[in-house]
C-alpha cells in the first residue's frame, strides 16, 4: 500500500504540471467524503494554476494560485497522469488498471490529465487540509523530532510499533515500512515505547533513516530485508529463525524471534 515514499514518487510525477491550470476536476462519491458533496471539488479545481507540489507522511499537497489541493490514497490508491504510473511494484502482485476504479481526476490545460486510481475506495480528495493533524515528515526526520517520537510522557507508552504508525507522531510510516525499521533495529515490535533503552533508541533512529534512504533508492516500502520472512512459518532472511506475527498496533505486524528483542 502507499507509504511516504510511494507518495513521494506520486509528488514527483505531479510536479510535471506546474505550471498548469486546470480546465475541469471531478471526484466520486468515496473520494468526496471529506467534502461537503462531490462537486466541491469540480467547483473548488477549476480555473487554478498549479504552483507547485508538497508532501506531509502520506498526504499528497498540490499548492496553487489559490486553496491547496490535498490528495490521500488510503490503502491502494495509485496517481497516475496519462496512465503513466507514480509507481513500479508498489504491490505484491501485478497491478491491473481499470477505469471504473479511477475516483477522482484533474484535467490541465495541455490536455494532460492527473487521476487517483483506487479499488479499495479510500482515497480522499481535500481543500485545504489541515496539517495540525500530522507529525514531522518521514523522509526527512531529525534526531531532535525522533526524540519527540519515542518520548513517553507518563507509563510505558503503547508498543513501538504502533508509535511508529501513529500519523500525528510522525507522518508517512506505514505497516512495511514499520516493520522494516524495527527488523532492521533489531527491536520486538511489542517493546513499550517508554521501556526503549539508549541504546534501542538510537539504532532505532539509525535504522530508520537508514530504511527511508534505502528503500526510496530501491524502489519502494515493499523492497525490506525482512520481505522474504513476512510469511505464516515464514523464517528470517538474517538467522533463520521463526518469524512471529500478531495484530500490533492494529495492523498486522511480523519479527523474528531472535534478533528482534
Ligand atoms: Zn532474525
Amino acid at each position: 500500500m502507499p507509504e511516504v515514499l510511494e507518495v513521494e514518487s506520486y509528488r514527483a510525477l505531479a510536479q510535471r504540471l506546474v505550471g498548469k491550470r486546470i480546465t475541469r476536476g471531478w471526484a466520486d462519491a468515496y473520494a468526496s467524503k471529506k467534502l461537503p458533496s462531490p462537486s466541491s471539488w469540480a467547483r473548488a479545481v477549476k480555473g487554478l494554476t498549479l504552483e507547485g507540489t508538497a508532501r506531509r507522511g502520506k498526504l499528497l499537497l498540490l499548492e496553487t494560485d489559490g486553496v491547496t489541493l490535498g490528495l490521500r490514497f488510503g490503502m491502494t490508491g495509485v496517481l497516475l497522469i496519462d496512465g503513466d504510473a507514480g509507481i513500479e511494484g508498489l504491490f505484491y502482485g501485478p497491478h491491473e488498471y481499470k477505469s471504473k476504479w479511477v475516483r477522482a481526476g484533474l484535467e490541465f490545460d495541455d490536455g494532460r490529465k492527473l487521476v487517483v486510481h483506487d479499488p479499495r475506495r479510500l482515497a480522499r480528495c481535500e481543500i485545504d487540509p489541515d496539517l495540525g493533524q500530522l507529525g514531522p515528515d518521514a523522509l526527512s526526520l531529525t534526531r531532535r523530532q525522533f526524540d519527540q517520537v519515542v518520548h513517553v510522557v507518563r507509563g510505558e507508552g503503547p508498543a513501538i510499533k504502533a508509535r511508529l504508525l501513529d500519523q500525528s507522531a510522525v507522518a508517512g510510516v506505514g505497516n512495511l515500512l514499520g516493520d522494516e525499521i524495527l527488523f532492521d533495529a533489531g527491536i520486538d515490535p511489542r517493546t513499550p515505547t517508554g521501556l526503549l533503552d539508549d541504546l534501542q533508541r538510537d539504532r532505532l533512529f539509525r535504522s530508520f533513516t537508514h530504511t527511508m534512504r534505502s528503500l526510496k533508492k530501491r524502489g519502494g516500502s515493499h523492497l525490506g530485508a525482512h520481505m522474504p520472512g513476512r510469511f505464516p512459518d515464514g523464517v528470517c532472511p538474517l538467522d533463520g529463525a521463526t518469524m512471529l506475527s500478531s495484530t500490533v498496533g492494529g495492523r498486522t505486524t511480523y519479527w523474528c524471534s531472535l534478533h528482534q528483542k
